[in-house]
């Protein structure tokens, strides 16, 4: 499979003054077209360094893109940079001025002596017409590699990718369409290096890849297959996919789209069961994480103000209690001056359990990793309760 590199170029993109988005969408459109990505740089509008990076880019990648710095002033500086980067000289092409006169002609425009300049490329250099712009592109070929250099601007840059690179690669490099297909799990109740210990191994595989992702209360792990259909991917993934869920059990409650909410009301569901959410000082994240899965068995109750302790979280649970007796109830407070921490009570018939976890994370995660740290102790009690029903 072949490698690629893509050398993004602008000292505007370099000062953070626009984002680089030509390198996600080349990434992104030829993955999918088996090649894989290595590295993504970006570079001012400095030809010296732009020749150097593409000669270290040389020795490690097939494939190398530039975008950007092919305008006609001084300081557009790639064209010199590629000639640099093969020990080539820019050489006027006749044949690119007429191209360039004649879209200036289209434009109801004249160029300028300035525009000249973009007629000169490396001299092994394969002109690349570009129909929705001026500046003309070019692919200078060194053995088995090539560097491809593509205008700044996105409509320019995705036009000319489509129409000629991507036919000219698959031509070069007898590429096979590939697909990536991701499957991610969620886990909940176990922190990332607890898992990452467990499953270690996995993570060194090639294909499927498996990698880690934390949030505040809940880790996802990604399997990752490539392969030439989606059949293939996922039977790449599957025993991937199984061996997680048996080394990590009931700590992964979901996969893609499921969430802890979702969960919850599966399990409400099969148990027939209703559950009222209590929660204190939250801003009512919880309750609306909750609501937005719009499901019947819920009632909610979200109290904006912090408690003034936690007596105050247990005795409204228990006045709601009392109103409905058949009712899981389920609160989480949070007492940041008091109780540093998030107190969970769950009222269930007779019993009553409460908990308080804490939390060593930046305050404003609190409402989130506290939603999926509750969520998850919910889910267990739910499972829980279908086990002994
Ligand atoms: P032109 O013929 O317009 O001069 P060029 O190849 O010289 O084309 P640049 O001058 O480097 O391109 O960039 C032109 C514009 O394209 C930039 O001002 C910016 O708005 C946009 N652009 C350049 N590079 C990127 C990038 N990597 N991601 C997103 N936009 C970009």
């Amino acid at each position: 499979m072949p490698t690629l590199e893509i050398i993004t170029i602008g000292t505007e993109l370099l000062l953070g003054e626009i984002p680089d988005t030509n390198s996600t969408y080349i990434a992104r459109t030829l993955r999918d077209h088996g090649i894989d990505i290595y590295r993504i740089t970006t570079i001012g509008d400095n030809p010296r360094r732009i020749a150097s990076t593409i000669k270290e880019a040389f020795k490690r990648a097939d494939i190398i893109i530039t975008t950007g710095g092919l305008g006609p002033t001084i300081d557009d500086p790639t064209r010199q940079a590629v000639a640099d980067a093969v020990d080539q000289d820019l050489v006027f092409q006749p044949e690119l001025w007429e191209q360039i006169k004649d879209r200036f002609k289209r434009f109801d425009r004249v160029p300028t002596a300035n525009n000249k300049r973009q007629a000169y490329i490396p001299e092994s250099a394969i002109p690349i017409e570009n129909e929705v712009g001026t500046a003309p592109c070019f692919i200078v070929e060194q053995e088995s590699s090539c560097v491809v250099s593509l205008p700044g601007v996105p409509r320019e840059m995705e036009h000319v990718l489509h129409q000629y690179i991507i036919p000219y690669l698959h031509e070069r490099y007898t590429l096979k369409t590939q697909i990536i297909k991701a499957t991610v799990l969620h886990a909940s109740s176990m922190g990332e290096s607890a898992i990452d210990e467990k499953i270690a191994d996995l993570e060194e595989l090639a294909n499927p890849t498996v990698g880690l992702l934390a949030h505040p209360g809940q880790v996802d792990i990604r399997v990752t297959a490539k392969a030439a259909s989606e059949e293939e991917a996922r039977a790449l993934s599957l025993p991937i996919i199984e061996e997680l869920e048996t080394r990590l059990g009931d700590v992964i409650y979901g996969r893609d789209e499921e969430t802890l909410e979702s969960k919850i009301i599966e399990l409400l569901k099969e148990n027939q069961r209703k559950l009222t959410l209590v929660e204190f000082g939250f801003l009512g994240t919880m309750v609306h994480r909750m609501e937005k899965h719009g499901f019947e068995g819920i009632q909610s109750n979200a109290i904006l103000e912090e408690p003034e302790d936690l007596n105050h979280l247990e005795h409204k649970m228990m006045r709601i209690h009392q109103e409905l007796p058949n009712h899981i109830l389920f609160g989480a407070a949070f007492t940041p001056n008091k109780q540093p921490g998030v107190h969970f009570v769950f009222v269930d018939g007779d019993s009553v359990i409460t908990t308080t976890r804490y939390y060593g994370g930046p305050r404003d995660y609190v409402p989130l990793w506290a939603g999926n740290v509750g969520f998850d102790l919910l889910r267990r009690h739910l499972i829980e309760v279908n086990r002994n029903k």
